[in-house]
């Protein structure tokens, strides 16, 4: 439970002159409490893609950019995503609505809806599956899957002059910061920024938007050179193979027309950061009655991690080029002369390539064997539970060798508890897996309480199970597991594990007149909404956040006070 900071401080600023002297008169004077905060006029909630707590410690001695004026704030080195299933949509989903994917109903980037006639079952957690033109390699994108409110919806409820604007290179950040009320809503795809089918654009913004496209397409397609490297990480440029190749020694040359280059780079960010900015002046964002949402996520750290792992000269550029950005984003807001109040955070943490932890670190990690493959699988289940395949269509689908396996719905209800018990007892059986749950085993888990580093492996699973699509059976694999196999080339590590490397990320907050603090007590993303919303003065009913409120400023202001609306 919360205690009043400023009670705290009067508490042991007088606990031991009254117990030294028993019977001295009660203190005539507090410390004088400064007056409360207007509600800011804009909320910028950040996210950084794949940006662990580990990263966080990493680099924090070297930011002089946004990131030097973020450490000036409230400091939560250690916020959870506190579920298992530590994917970019689950993530994003929690940042702004305060629910935990078992509530927010994004269980997973991709799950599997089995009575769907489409082939493969499978769907994407920011997809319209309504829309015959909608697959989940080419989404027609939409909230639809969200099953909460933002702080930008909830607030459009209350007053509809609040703007709720979100922007990332990745449409599922985008949805799920933003929600499903957004004024202005856009992602990165190919070569140029989109937005919502059918979505109405403000002239101004098109025109910006067109414009920020353009820019970055003319990039693409003359190509750019290497982005210097700063002198600190030049350590860390040095080469590990992997697989056909090597990583640690990239420098983001982007080789014309080679779009993958231009979007797994710094200067994805800039473009993303860039375009929030114009957004923002363009709709006069902060600049008006209500309270405007501004939400940006950069994907570009995810996308450095996943193909160069955590610990090279790349993400080593990338994270000091980061900082440089947020600078430029903080500068270009103070230049307008807006009142904001500042969150940055992640949507799941990371890992290091199993080849560069092998040389620098214990215990190794190791890359997945072929053993937990649906085809390696299905021989093996179909021969310990005794049901025969089913005639028509897959035995078990799967997203990956990990995380939500769904059974046939072939098969009668008796041969489906046989197949869950036997891929149950396989999975076991596997010296990769650490364990597995059975859908029926977490629909009686109580949904996790207390601090988040605790959390059990089902209580981590509950987190993230919702019983409408997650799977039968949700199988975890064991610390330091790369679920990538050896040999993959341009993909070299990644997350979704129980493990805290990619449940732990930074909580940060920052406002003009707050004072400074860090608390390095475990706290959770799905705190960020409501600290917010009491920021704000927007009242939310009991119990539809997972998370609670934090306290944002280090004077003894108490920033968690009854909203007033
Ligand atoms: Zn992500």
């Amino acid at each position: 439970m919360r205690l009043p900071l400023a009670l705290c401080a009067a508490s042991l600023a007088f606990a031991a002159p009254v117990a030294a002297q028993d019977a001295a008169p009660p203190p005539s004077a507090e410390a004088p409490q400064p007056a409360p905060l207007p509600a800011p006029k804009l909320v910028l909630a950040i996210s950084v893609d794949q940006f662990s707590a580990d990263l966080f410690a990493e680099y924090r001695q070297h930011w002089t950019g946004g990131f030097a004026r973020l450490l000036s704030g409230a400091v939560f080195p250690s916020g959870f995503q506190s579920h298992a299933a530590t994917e970019t949509c689950p993530g994003h989903s929690t940042i702004l609505t305060g629910a935990r994917p078992s509530r927010t109903g994004i269980v997973a980037n991709n799950w599997f809806d089995l009575s769907l006639a489409r082939p493969g079952k499978q769907v994407y957690c920011s997809e319209d599956v309504t829309d015959p033109a909608s697959s989940p390699k080419d989404p027609v994108v939409t909230p639809n899957f969200l099953k909460v409110p933002t702080l930008g919806d909830r607030l459009k409820v209350v007053d509809k002059r609040t703007r709720n604007v979100a922007v990332s290179a990745k449409d599922r950040a985008v949805m799920m910061m933003g929600g499903h009320a957004t004024d202005a809503a856009f992602w990165w795809k190919k070569d140029g920024f989109v937005t919502l089918k059918g979505a109405r654009v403000d002239k101004v913004v098109a025109a910006d938007v067109a414009a920020a496209s353009k820019a970055a397409a003319d990039t693409i397609a003359a190509g750019a050179p290497e982005v210097p490297v700063p002198d600190w990480c030049r350590g860390k440029d040095r080469a590990f193979p992997i697989g056909g190749g090597t990583i640690g020694t990239g420098h983001f040359a982007v080789r014309p027309g080679k779009d993958g280059d231009f979007r797994a780079s710094p200067r994805m960010d800039a473009a993303t950061g860039a375009l929030a900015l114009k957004l923002a002046d363009d709709l006069k964002l902060g600049r008006g009655k209500a309270t405007d949402v501004l939400s940006v996520s950069f994907s570009a750290t995810d996308y450095v991690g996943h193909g160069n792992g955590t610990e090279g000269v790349e993400m080593c550029i990338q994270l000091m080029a980061l900082d440089q950005t947020l600078g430029t984003l903080f500068a270009g807001l103070d230049a307008q002369g807006i009142d904001y109040v500042a969150v940055l955070t992640a949507d799941h943490g990371g890992y290091d390539a199993p080849e560069r932890l092998d040389q620098q670190a214990y215990p190794q990690a190791v890359r997945i064997d072929g053993t937990m493959s649906l085809d390696a699988l299905t021989p093996l289940v179909l021969a310990k539970s005794g049901v025969a395949a089913p005639a028509d269509g897959p035995l078990l689908y799967a997203d990956g060798p990990f995380g939500d396996f769904y059974v046939s719905k072939a098969l009668s209800g008796e041969d489906k508890d046989k197949v869950v018990a036997a891929l149950v007892a396989v999975a076991k059986a596997n010296p990769q897996v650490e364990t597995a749950f059975t859908a029926a085993e977490l629909a009686v888990t109580p949904s996790p309480t207390g601090s988040p580093q605790d959390f059990t492996l089902i209580q981590r699973a509950r987190a993230s199970f919702d019983p409408m699509r997650s799977g039968d059976v949700v199988i975890l694999l064991k610390r330091g597991i790369m679920p990538i196999p050896k040999g993959t080339t341009g993909y070299a590590a990644t997350h979704g594990s129980p493990w805290d490397y990619d449940r732990r990320v930074p909580i940060l907050f920052w406002r003009k007149g707050y004072a400074g603090f860090e608390q390095p007590h475990p706290v959770e993303t799905v705190d960020i909404a409501p600290s917010l919303a009491a920021v704000v003065g927007l009242k939310v009913p009991a119990g539809q956040f997972d998370g609670r409120c934090l306290d944002l400023d280090g004077g003894a202001r108490d920033t968690c006070a009854t909203p007033t609306r």
